[in-house]
């Protein structure tokens, strides 16, 4: 697609727009980026003539003539998402607008010697499984820990022993793709921005429960990274410095509450049924094991104040919770609700909490929402990475 730099940050600007808000017609597009109604018309014109969006249904507009509305087209591109865990990996398949095409899933150790190249390995073999159409506009990863920059993509995750481990410069010299790798959560932050809560809010917390506790702060429609790339690692928050032993080395973090382990200690030691595991502690409370409903309930309330002291210093419009231990929130919330409600700003009592329903490739999509969303970011957050991706885009289309 020739053309002046400036129509290419506008046809950007337009697919940012369609991406982040949904579909449009061309006169709300014009009245949205500031732009001449045959500016619009000329651009979306070359943007359908590539493949990149189709004409939708027409809407009855106010007074006037019904309005054709434009989106952009599925099939258009489609990206590779990767999880890391602590042992295996997920891998999914997504097109542009998030419809997942394939899964898979491998065992992993990312303690291992050679973990990279196992890493590499696994997504190569995918890469090379599936069809050429649509095209593979690129790979992103979601790890636990922090990540310097997504378009760099070194790692740092105490947990798996990884310290400045080079992943995003590995694995783009291994696929010759462009890759971004960004904290896990804040990938699914992205997916949200992409699909979910960012279409109608520009401030909110993503918060997930499950085998470790993070959050990811959405300010002003942007990802808040920190300095190093660690913002939001709301597991370590301190709740008591008597509390259990923590994984980052450090005593009673909230996580050590209330992580998948905290929880199970706590069943321990009040010697609940069902302590092998969070799902079999979790049917012993449906089952009405008393004890086993009130570690729930406090795990609950222990997350809700923290919850409210971090509600109170970013302000939101919304808090999403996310994650495998989402399954169970009936049981924390008698727990959390009420002690969030009660430790908030008299102003924000009200505020939503939404819980979403999740599966087991729902991390992975979210690594594959920072490739999909880069088309439509007009800032750039994905640096070289993302110009990569957008040039596939835009060279498949011709
Ligand atoms: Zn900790």
């Amino acid at each position: 697609m020739a053309g002046t730099d400036r129509g290419d940050l506008t046809r950007t600007a337009i697919l940012a727009l369609l991406g982040t808000l949904g579909p449009l017609s061309r006169s709300e597009m014009a009245r949205e980026l500031d732009l001449s109604p045959a500016t619009v018309t000329q651009l979306t014109k070359e943007l359908i003539g590539h493949g990149m969006l189709e004409e939708l249904d027409h809407r009855p507009s106010r007074g006037g003539r019904p309005a054709r509305r434009l989106g952009l087209v599925g099939d258009a591109g489609r990206a590779l998402g990767v999880k890391v865990t602590a042992d295996h990996l997920v891998l999914v398949d997504v097109r542009l607008d998030g419809e997942v095409l394939g899964s898979w899933q491998v065992p992993y150790d990312p303690a291992a010697p050679d973990a990279l190249d196992h890493l590499a390995g696994a997504v190569e073999s995918v890469v090379r499984a599936i069809p050429e159409a649509p095209p593979l506009l690129g790979v992103g990863v979601g790890v636990p820990g922090s990540v310097d920059d997504q378009a760099v993509g070194t790692v740092s995750t105490p947990t798996f022993g990884w310290q400045a481990m080079p992943v995003g410069e590995r694995l783009r010299r291994r696929l010759e793709l462009p890759v971004l790798v960004e904290n896990d959560v804040n990938a699914l932050a992205a997916a949200e921005r992409l699909y979910g809560r960012g279409r109608t809010h520009r401030d909110f917390l993503v918060m997930t429960i499950g085998r470790g506790v993070g959050a990811a702060i959405v300010a002003d429609g942007r990802i808040y990274r920190g300095a190093r790339g660690g913002a939001g690692e709301f597991g370590h928050l301190p709740v008591d410095p008597g509390g259990p032993r923590c994984g980052c080395g450090a005593r009673g973090c909230l996580e050590a509450f209330v992580g998948s382990a905290g929880l199970l200690a706590a069943a321990r030691a009040r010697g609940c049924a069902g302590t092998g595991s969070v799902a079999g502690l979790a049917r012993a409370a449906e089952a009405g094991d008393p004890a086993a409903r009130e570690v729930f309930a406090e795990a609950g309330a222990i997350l809700g104040r923290a919850a409210a002291g971090l509600v109170n210093v970013v302000d939101p419009e919304v808090v999403v919770v996310l994650g495998e231990g989402t399954a169970g929130w009936p049981l924390w919330r008698p727990g959390f609700e009420p002690a969030l409600r009660a430790q908030l700003y008299p102003d924000r009592r009200g505020i939503p909490v939404e819980v979403e329903s999740w599966g087991d490739t729902s991390w992975a999509q979210g690594a594959a929402a920072l490739v999909l969303a880069t088309p439509f970011d007009a800032a750039g957050a994905a640096g070289e990475q993302g110009r990569l991706v957008r040039a596939r885009l835009i060279e498949a289309a011709l």
